[in-house]
């Protein structure tokens, strides 16, 4: 590197310190956040169980509710629950095929119980609804009484709302919202779902 571009670097290096800094700065609220991670891309419950972990290692309290994947093993469930995070599953382990609607929406139901009790409680830092955008857009939970417990919540407690086509009020209420786009998925070019890798 030449003298002047080693200047220019430190220069705009300079610049986006002090962008930062100040940023930071400004930054002065202390709260719990709303975060969402949606998308047909892979990731999103990954990104969730990686903010529980990361939570967890610095001893904050987490509870999570998943609200699909009820039958199925699940690797970060395993690992979890040894740590002490409570787990509610819903029980009939919905999925695309399930074909019997009312015992879906009631299994909904009382798992959605159980989210409520801990956007309730005060003593959870940190709560993860995992798949749960599907049971508002299948109808079987109500946007306005999910919005309610999630706004209701204790200030300093924290929440994550993963699944696809997450609703645009649930987007807005929102405080942090990444949404995972494919560029590519394995399973596209036939490789099998591994456990480890994909649950
Ligand atoms: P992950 O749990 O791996 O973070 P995810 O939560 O983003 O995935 P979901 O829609 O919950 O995605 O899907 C769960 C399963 O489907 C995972 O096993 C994941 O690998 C797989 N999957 C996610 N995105 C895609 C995709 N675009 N194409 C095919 N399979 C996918
Ligand atoms: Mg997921």
């Amino acid at each position: 590197m030449t003298k002047t571009s080693d200047d220019r670097y430190k220069q705009r290096q300079q610049r986006i310190k002090a962008n930062i800094d100040q940023r930071i700065a400004q930054a002065k609220q202390e709260r719990g956040i709303i975060m969402v991670f949606t998308g047909q891309g892979k990731g999103k419950s990954t990104a969730a169980f990686g903010t529980v972990s990361r939570a967890v290692g610095h001893g904050l309290s987490v509870a999570v509710v998943q609200f699909i994947k009820g039958n199925w093993d699940c690797g970060e469930r395993n690992l979890l629950m040894q740590q002490g995070v409570e787990f509610q599953v819903m029980a009939s382990g919905f999925t695309w095929e399930t074909q019997d609607r009312y015992k879906d929406q009631r299994a909904a139901q009382t798992v959605w119980q159980e989210a409520k009790r801990m956007l309730n409680n005060a003593q959870l830092d940190l709560v993860v609804l995992d798949e749960l955008t599907y049971m508002i857009n299948y109808d079987y939970l109500l946007l306005d009484e999910v919005i309610k417990a999630i706004t209701q919540r204790p200030t300093q407690q924290s929440v994550i709302i993963t699944g696809r086509g997450c609703h645009r009020r649930l987007i807005e209420l929102a405080d942090t919202v990444s949404e995972i786009r494919p560029v590519k998925h394995a399973f596209d070019a036939g490789i099998k779902a591994q456990k480890g890798i994909d649950w």
